[in-house]
């Protein structure tokens, strides 16, 4: 239990936000207030009493989003007291806190909720990949911008950026998945938010070899339109690094394998630097290829590569990119954005760009550095898998395990890749 001293307020909002590791409410205050914040058990409840507040608005759950919370309402136990209640589904752990008003909301009391499940699912997202494993994947971390209580840009007809740009980023992944040799992870994959340096240390603990973030454009004139593509700075670059340096527990593990802890300062930023500069040389290079095969798709916004100083692009050694896939200000791309057809064609696009850039530089030590070079074939009807493995002396279960096929079912006009070495 918990109790801050401070004066009365209306609630005026309500949200809740689940993310894998825990459900957050948010209530909307016109001022700073006390509140006093305890659980009950047989049924699992949180209470929240807000001295002498009041409240005009109906307190409505999001069922879709509410997380371990399954109903929420509120009373008068006494004059001078509002309290309200939510409904659990299982025991969980508060934190709780308030916040200033930013732009876009005015004061909010905050309470998260732990639970016991959430902290094991949390468990089981974290995914590190071996990469000592030969012929491994490459990774690629697909960031979908904004979410939660941060919907970023928004469209005319109300369309928010958060939610198309994870539909995309989810199109992303299938695409890329299905590609042999590359497998995605997502940073988000529902409605809630991540901070930005937060998105990026997850690519880091994924080992990704690179990192793409997905976002809609918004601009006052309307008619702009068209996808761009955009990497660090250099600027931007040398000082995020400056104050990963600056933190020893970053720096210990920035340059692979290299501990820097018992390097002097000197040595340990030429090692940074070097690092820095191959993932910037790197990002260039995606970021050429990213928007050559949107150029092939659709429109551009501008012929070149963009530079910006974009906190989520300031990974030191992870390669990373960020995609404007279309301006959300413009009508019709805003409607095109909510069109699966359109999600599906930037996924491609995007795959097809990463492709061309691992096919072209592959990290050692991956499934595509090993097999780039391998022979291509297209299903043609009346082949089996079995006849093609004849044909080209390869076992049956390896050609299986180059293609990611499981059975003996192939499809016709399928591109097989023929592992040569
Ligand atoms: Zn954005």
């Amino acid at each position: 239990m918990m109790s801050v001293q401070l004066s009365a307020a209306e609630v005026s909002g309500f949200r809740v936000w689940a993310d894998p590791v825990k459900t957050r409410a948010v209530l909307d205050l016109d001022r700073k207030t006390s509140y006093k914040l305890f659980t009950l058990k047989d049924p699992h409840r949180v209470v929240v009493d807000l001295q002498g507040s009041s409240i005009d608005i109906p307190l409505k759950l999001d069922k879709e989003h509410a997380g371990v919370i399954t109903g929420v309402r509120y009373g008068q136990p006494d004059k001078n007291t509002l309290r309200v209640v939510f409904d659990l589904s299982e025991s969980a752990e508060l934190k709780s806190f308030l916040l200033e008003p930013t732009a876009q909301y005015n004061h909010r009391l905050v309470i998260d909720l732990f639970t016991k499940s959430g902290r094991q699912k949390a468990s089981m997202v974290k995914h590190v990949t071996d990469i000592s494993k030969p012929n491994r994947d490459v990774v690629i971390a697909i960031d979908a911008g904004h979410g939660g209580e941060d919907p970023g840009a928004i469209g005319k007809r109300k369309t928010r950026e958060k939610d198309v740009v994870l539909r995309i980023a989810r199109e992303l992944k299938k695409t890329i998945d299905a590609e042999s040799g590359m497998r995605a992870v997502l940073t988000r994959d529902g409605d809630y938010y991540i901070p930005l340096r937060g998105r990026y240390e997850k690519a880091r603990k994924a080992r990704a070899d690179l990192f793409l973030s997905i976002h809609a454009d918004a601009f006052k004139k309307r008619t702009v339109r068209g996808s761009s593509v955009f990497v660090l700075s250099p600027r931007g670059a040398s000082s995020e690094f400056a104050r990963l340096l600056a933190d020893s527990e970053n720096a210990s593990d920035l340059v692979g394998g290299v501990t820097l802890k018992d390097k002097d300062d000197m040595l340990a930023s030429v090692l940074l630097d070097l690092s820095q500069s191959a993932t910037r040389e790197a990002s260039n290079k995606v970021a050429v290829d990213i928007l050559a095969a949107l150029k092939r798709t659709g429109n551009v916004h501008k012929p070149h590569v963009g530079r910006a100083n974009f906190m989520v692009l300031k990974s030191p050694d992870v390669p990373s990119v960020l995609i404007e896939t279309a301006f959300i200000s413009n009508p019709s791309e805003e409607k095109r954005l909510t069109e699966k057809e359109f999600q599906q064609r930037m996924a491609k696009a995007i795959t097809r760009g990463v492709r061309d850039y691992f096919y072209s530089s592959p990290p050692p030590g991956t499934w595509i550095a090993a097999n780039r070079d391998g022979l291509k074939y297209v299903v043609a009807r009346g082949d089996t898998l079995g006849g093609i493995a004849s044909r080209y002396s390869v076992s049956l279960n390896r050609l299986r395990s180059a293609n990611k096929i499981r059975g003996d079912k192939i499809l016709v006009g399928r591109e097989l890749i023929i592992p040569t070495s």
